[in-house]
């Protein structure tokens, strides 16, 4: 009698030689995400107030319709003067200069300044003809017997305290360019070049679903056997930082007829899905079944990273599906890799990348494994790297303390005092 798979699985599992079969085979993140990106459509432009577009990825070159500032004008409270009646005044010979006018922020001063006299002045206010310097209020002294003449107690050079039009941003000048983000210093320049609304890249909406009879939501008591569900929340945070407007569904139970609907229901409400659970090789995982059936089409099944390989990516008319796994890490950090930057895509952003910061490592990292580990790490002030806890799939403590995630290649081990990049989320 053979020795066959039917009458001896688990021996025969053990006895075959191991071959890498086409269901095993894995994208490396780079091509997982490159195949993800060609597919991600142009962003779409939307002319949006200003004070609502921070954040948010420019679509249009920005050139500046006037001077920044737009006249010459005063840093300070004090006198307009001119530089060469005071050159050689100091608090044992002030010189006198007769009070000539007054000009506040928001008037103008249309006479002259004369030779010899000053004008009050303050901060914003224009400069007046003939002045080229201002003198602060404090180097200034006035006797209460002769109010229109003003003792200078220091010497001005020209353009002291003086801010000339045009000395930030000149007419014409570019303030944005296409694609960048519209950061907050940027929308206060916009502002002050005097921008009532930009176009800008719309938001995706994007569904967030989480499958798995064992969830529960917080609020409800927990049977044997359950777990509070925690990605949604996650998740919509980090789509939220990356733009997207998130749409938190229910949660779906393993049952294929149910997880179809669900995954039907959102991808008709959305312009995108993230989902998690259900995508591994158990018998109730069904993401990638129920979204076949409902008419959607796989584009590819796992990737060569750790936590996150059996992320699935999809087509639905247009739309698309994010499948992430389950273990809270592996969702986060998929999500980080590859959801992240095609959203920011999707909206226009030119940079897609997490921000990596560059550190120094304060103790081992090691990576014994076949694929690419991204670590959990805490990088501290002073740019010192160190394991954030228990590095688990499903362990939340070391998520929680952790800052950034450090790229571990395969089978390499990195000893203290490696110069590395921490990718970061916060
Ligand atoms: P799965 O990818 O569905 O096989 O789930 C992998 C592990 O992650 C299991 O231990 C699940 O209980 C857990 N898990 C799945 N989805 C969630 C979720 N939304 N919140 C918390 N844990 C989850
Ligand atoms: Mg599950």
């Amino acid at each position: 009698m053979g020795c066959t798979p039917a009458a001896y699985p688990l021996l025969f599992r053990f006895a075959t030689p191991r071959q890498e079969p086409h269901s095993k085979r894995m994208l490396e993140l780079e091509d997982a995400l490159q195949r993800i990106l060609e597919v991600i459509p142009q962003p779409i432009p939307e002319l949006v107030p200003l004070a609502e577009a921070t954040g948010r990825a420019l679509l249009e070159p920005i050139f500046s319709p006037i001077d920044l500032p737009p006249f010459d004008n005063s840093a300070i409270d004090g006198y307009a003067v001119r530089a060469e009646d005071v050159a050689k005044a100091n608090v044992e010979s002030p010189i006198s200069l007769r009070l000539q006018g007054r000009v506040a922020a928001g008037e103008t001063f249309t006479a002259r300044l004369e030779q010899g006299a000053c004008i009050r002045l303050f901060t914003g206010s224009p400069l007046p003809h003939g002045a080229d310097a201002a003198i602060m209020q404090e180097d200034t002294r006035v006797d209460a017997a002769r109010p229109e003449q003003i003792l200078i107690l220091d010497r001005a050079k020209p353009l002291d305290n003086v801010r000339l039009r045009g000395g930030d941003i000149k007419m014409g000048d570019s303030l944005g360019r296409s694609g960048e983000l519209l950061g907050i210093g940027l929308t206060s320049l916009l502002a002050a070049s005097g921008t009532k609304k930009v176009v800008v890249g719309r938001r995706p909406t994007v569904g967030v679903l989480a499958t798995g009879s064992e969830l529960r939501e917080a609020g409800q008591p927990l049977a044997a056997g359950e777990i509070y569900e925690s990605n949604r929340v996650a998740l919509a945070s980090l789509l939220t930082r990356a733009g997207c407007v998130a749409r938190i569904f229910p949660l779906v139970a393993d049952v294929p007829d149910a997880v179809r609907s669900s995954l039907e229901q959102a991808v008709n409400e959305c312009d995108a899905i993230v989902t998690s659970g259900g995508v591994s090789v158990g018998e109730f995982d069904f993401i990638k079944s129920a979204f076949e059936a409902a008419g959607g089409e796989l584009q590819f099944w796992r990737v060569a990273i750790k936590p996150g390989r059996p992320f699935v990516f999809g087509r639905y008319a247009g739309k698309f599906l994010f499948g992430l796994p389950g273990n809270p890490v592996s969702a986060f950090v998929t999500f980080l890799l590859l959801v992240r930057p095609a959203v920011l895509r999707w909206q226009g952003f030119r940079d897609i990348s997490l921000p990596a910061h560059p550190g120094i490592l304060a103790e081992v990292m090691s990576n014994r494994g076949s694929r690419r580990h991204f670590l959990r790490v805490k990088m501290d002030p002073g740019g010192n790297v160190s394991s954030a806890g228990i590095q688990a799939s499903h362990v939340l403590s070391s998520l929680a303390a952790a800052n950034g995630l450090l790229d571990v290649p395969p089978e390499t081990t990195l000893p203290v005092g490696t110069a590395v990049q921490v990718m970061m989320w916060e």
